[in-house]
């Protein structure tokens, strides 16, 4: 169970009671069955009628339910026990909720939730019905349930009341609903959490930039000819906002203040370049650079790149990730204390306390919203802070980067290297499926690289849902498109086998590659053009930008493909529409949140970050102003609770320092 639930992070008990549903399913009215619509939940009750027992190479129980009119809506269970077999008599009234989709028999819901009764019912008991992010072995119920055991104890939480409420009142409340005081109860209610984890990050950077002022640091103000010979070798040059960007990295450096600079550039727009300056400098000062990446694949990545750039002049790269057998991590580890690494990428784990340097001289966060800006680092090196380059692709407004980074120096990447054009975003149907792989294949045929993405690798998974999976599509393409040579990635592969798998994608080796969406995050591989995604109404905005991101790095014409199964909703297909419109990541976000539905607007991210647990840089905007008046007041008043609220947001801070 431990090990499940740290699937979604949560370790310890303030991590579960906020882990908050993502959304509800409104159960406070019956839909009459002959209002119910595909594509979208209804609860629906109604006797049933019959029970259609159809074999064939999916045995399914077709069990059809009505109130006397001429419509039915059909319960197909895919699996059952004879226990329900024996329940299911024709007669007896159901109440089921579910999605309901057009089906061969006309409107079904799989294998929805339902309960049996000898008799009618009547109207059931209103309620909104928490939906928790889960994961394989743990249900949405059961988070539910042990969430309610946990709030019935929650004194450990600051008792601070803002607009009426404490935080804990305001967690119960979303664990259980109150239907009598509607979704606008639900979303006071999650605006005032996202207040306490806003407050909580305010009171955190005040606290840092106090500590950031009493430290020095080295200054890295040695230049030797390394610079120069960087910049030859890369093989372009530096786009205007790229050398300005460099000469306020490299100021910074030279002063022996520790530098935090924020570099905010939109994907594709060449961070690693200034990264890779950044770390020839602190070689030159004889000093090293820790990398961080957000993901394996990233760090496999940026250690190819950097390699590639840094080698030639003598400046050795190593690569340390937290699923590199033991050994090998011993050895590396080893190695940067020697000092024999001047450059380490890697993932989190290398910033765990059992990794110590030489002389760290300067750290880099790559796609910090990964991360969470609660985790921002705190690596020490023999009590001296380290340089700090915290590199994103997240477009933060001018006013809310005031609130956010007051305590960071911003750098932005305004400019995109010469030669880069639009993505062209179309969309379509299942029933267009055959034209869009022969597109692919005409793509591939002149030389270029794709990515098709699904949202899940085996469907068959009942957790995973109605989806296309990885698997199948590989099938798929292997048969429609045999001449070309396919390659299948996933996160439950093993990091020798991903990175085989990106090695040979990224030398060509491999023309189209079936993925879930762990491509979704900085991958760089310029001569892929098109990027289809799978079930694309499934993702998120935020989510799909990214993955199209992926594409349109280099000078060629890029597409992006999105497929959907039919039926969807009007919404799914507003926003798919939305991607086709638009390319601005910003502009999107706020289109996401216009685009949900009352019930929905929880716990979802619109604006991509993943640097708050609650909050929203897009919906919780607004709250930034009175975060700011509450946190002076409380570190003036009550700096107890002032550090109360913070240890409660950032339970896992000490993991990330290295002393
Ligand atoms: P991101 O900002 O998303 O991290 P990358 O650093 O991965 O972007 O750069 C995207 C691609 O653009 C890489 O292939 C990189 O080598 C290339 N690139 C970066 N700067 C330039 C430039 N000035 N001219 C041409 N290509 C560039
Ligand atoms: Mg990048």
């Amino acid at each position: 169970m431990a090990a499940r639930l740290q699937r979604l992070s949560i370790r310890t008990k303030t991590d579960l009671i906020l882990h908050l549903p993502f959304r509800y399913e409104d159960r406070t009215k019956i839909t009459p069955i002959e209002r119910i619509s595909s594509g979208a939940e209804h609860y629906v009750q109604g006797r049933v009628l019959g029970v259609e027992v159809v074999r064939g190479p999916r045995p399914s129980v077709y069990v059809s339910i009505g109130e006397g009119h001429q419509t039915r809506l059909n319960m197909r269970l895919l699996h059952y026990s004879s226990r329900q077999m024996d329940q299911l008599q024709e007669g007896v009234w159901l109440r089921v909720y579910g999605l309901v989709r057009l089906g061969r028999k006309g409107m079904e819901m799989i294998h929805p939730e339902y309960r049996v009764f000898t008799s009618d019912p009547g109207a059931p008991q209103p309620e909104y019905i928490p939906v928790y992010p889960a994961t394989q072995g743990l249900t949405s119920a059961r988070i539910g349930s042990l969430i309610r055991k946990a709030l019935n104890e929650t004194a450990f939480l600051p008792n601070y009341t803002h607009q009426g409420l404490t935080l804990g009142e305001a967690l119960r409340f979303l664990h259980e609903p109150d239907v009598n005081r509607g979704w606008d109860g639900l979303h006071e209610a999650r605006k005032r959490v996202a207040f306490d984890e806003l407050l909580a990050f305010l009171l955190l950077r005040h606290r840092r930039q106090i500590q950031r002022g009493s430290f020095s640091t080295i200054a890295l103000d040695r230049e030797r000819d390394l610079h120069s010979m960087c910049l030859r070798s890369l093989g372009f040059s530096l786009t205007n906002a790229q050398r300005r960007v460099v000469q306020e990295v490299l100021s910074d450096l030279s002063r022996p203040k520790p530098m935090l600079r924020l570099l905010q550039g939109d994907v594709g727009s060449g961070k690693t370049v200034i990264a890779a300056l950044a770390i020839v400098r602190a070689a030159e000062n004889s000093t090293q650079t820790a990398f961080m990446a957000p993901t394996e694949l990233l760090a496999e990545q940026h250690y190819e790149t950097l390699s590639q750039w840094l080698s030639p002049m003598g400046i050795q790269v190593g690569l340390l990730t937290g699923r590199m057998p033991t050994s090998a991590r011993k050895a590396r580890q080893e190695a940067i204390v020697r000092g024999d690494d001047t450059v380490i990428v890697g993932t989190h784990a290398l910033f765990q306390a059992s990794t110590k340097f030489k002389s760290l001289g300067l750290a880099i966060i790559d796609e910090q919203h990964r991360f969470g800006v609660h985790q921002r680092m705190q690596l020490r090196d023999k009590g001296r802070l380290p340089h700090q380059l915290i590199m994103t692709a997240t477009p933060i407004p001018r006013t809310l980067a005031m609130y956010l980074f007051a305590d960071m120096d911003v750098s932005v990447i305004d400019e995109m290297p010469p030669g880069r054009q639009t993505i062209e975003t179309t969309v379509h149907s299942a029933k267009q499926r055959e034209r869009v792989i022969s597109a692919v294949g005409n793509l591939l045929a002149s030389g270029q690289q794709a990515y098709w993405v699904c949202v899940a690798i085996d469907p068959r998974d009942p957790d995973d849902g109605n989806f296309r999976g990885t698997t199948d599509v590989l099938e798929e393409l292997k048969a429609k498109l045999p001449q070309v040579k396919i390659g299948h990635l996933h996160g439950r592969m093993k990091t020798e086998e991903k990175d085989r798998i990106m090695k040979g994608f990224r030398s060509a080796e491999i023309q189209l590659l079936v993925a879930t969406t762990v491509v979704e995050v900085g991958i760089d591989v310029p001569n892929a053009t098109l990027m289809v995604v799978d079930d694309a109404d499934r993702l998120g905005l935020a989510q799909l930008h990214q993955l199209r991101g992926r594409v349109g790095r280099g000078t060629k014409k890029s597409y992006c493909m999105l497929m959907y199964d039919p039926p969807i909703s009007t919404a799914s297909r507003n926003r798919l529409n939305a991607l086709k419109k638009h390319t601005d990541g910003f502009e999107l976000a706020h289109l996401d949140l216009s685009l949900r539905g009352p019930g929905e607007v929880f716990g979802k991210k619109q604006s991509g970050t993943e640097s708050f647990r609650i909050a929203d840089l897009v919906m919780d905007a607004e709250l930034l102003q009175e975060t700011r008046v509450q946190g002076e007041r409380l570190l003036k008043e009550n700096p107890d609770m002032a550090s109360k609220i913070i240890d409660t947001w950032t339970p896992s801070e000490s993991d990330y320092a290295a002393v």
